[in-house]
């Protein structure tokens, strides 16, 4: 499904530099500001709050149409290494058919022999499995939050269902491509236990990525009229719990602490404890 906002907000825009310094690798490398996919947990939005601050989450993006460009200058100067694609928006959201920056970047990244990591809740990822396929220092991740459609287009309603999710990962396995899933952030009585939860590992043995990340839900800035909404959507009487286990610190390390067992107990009943890799 595609987010579709009335008031939709697409610029072309020319940026000074491309490839930053990254915890989540040595560098991160984002084709695009904003994000298409509108999810309403995201973490993204504190990025964008000076040079789109009374625009909604989803409605607009900043493509950045010299990035390939740049990757060609920056790489003379920077020291080799990792880069993470993308930290503050998804590479492959739907304007990356129309515009193909990522794709052009990702052939300027492997030209300057430079390791890639994915991570990716979009199924047009697997346009570019041509370049991906046979090259050593690349890994591929997919997001899941849930595995229920109906859920994920609450709580991500621009982003393909988990199921399409699921098919491009496990297509990318096939040909041999280094994957991983990240389940994050696990949304608290709904995908964090129970049936849900069971869900998702089930989801991993059937995929069988290298390893498999898993995160809480955080208190990211500017998230809770979004997240706030969905909840109701979903459960209105879950909306007082969510402002708990976000806001009340003693709340959220309970929280956290039944939910880091929960999720070594579902992972050794599904023999997956070598894969996992908690994030919290
Ligand atoms: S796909 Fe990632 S960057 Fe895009 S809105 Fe969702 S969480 Fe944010």
């Amino acid at each position: 499904m595609v987010n579709q906002q009335p008031h939709f907000r697409l610029r072309e825009v020319t940026v000074k530099s491309i490839i930053s310094a990254s915890k989540l690798a040595d560098y991160a490398l984002n084709p695009y500001a904003g994000c298409q996919h509108g999810c309403v947990y995201c973490h993204a939005r504190f990025a964008t709050r000076f040079s789109h601050p009374n625009e909604e989450w989803g409605s607009f993006v900043d493509v950045r149409v010299n990035a390939p460009q740049l990757i060609e200058r920056e790489a003379r100067r920077n020291r080799p290494g990792g880069v993470f694609i993308s930290s503050v928006s998804d590479g492959w959201q739907p304007m990356e058919e129309r515009y193909q920056i990522t794709r052009q970047c990702l052939e300027a990244l492997i030209k300057h022999h430079y390791a890639i990591t994915i991570q990716t809740k979009s199924v047009l990822v697997r346009r570019d499995f041509d370049l991906l396929e046979g090259h050593p220092s690349v890994e591929l991740g997919m997001t899941l939050t849930t595995t229920e459609a109906e859920v994920a287009a609450l709580f991500e309603p621009g982003a393909p269902a988990p199921e399409e999710r699921i098919e491009m990962l496990s297509g990318a396995n096939r040909i041999g491509i280094c994957t991983f899933v990240f389940l994050g952030p696990l949304l608290p009585y709904i995908s964090d236990r129970g049936k849900g939860l069971k869900d998702l590992l089930d989801t991993i043995v059937r995929v069988n990525p290298d390893y498999f990340l898993v995160d809480r839900l955080n208190p990211r800035y500017g998230i809770w009229p979004s997240l706030s909404a969905a909840v109701a959507k979903y459960d209105p009487a879950l909306v007082p719990k969510y402002r708990e286990i976000l806001y009340d610190r003693q709340i959220r390390e309970c929280y956290t602490r039944k939910l880091y067992q929960r999720i070594i107990t579902e992972a050794r009943q599904h023999g997956l404890t070598d894969k996992l890799r908690p994030c919290f």
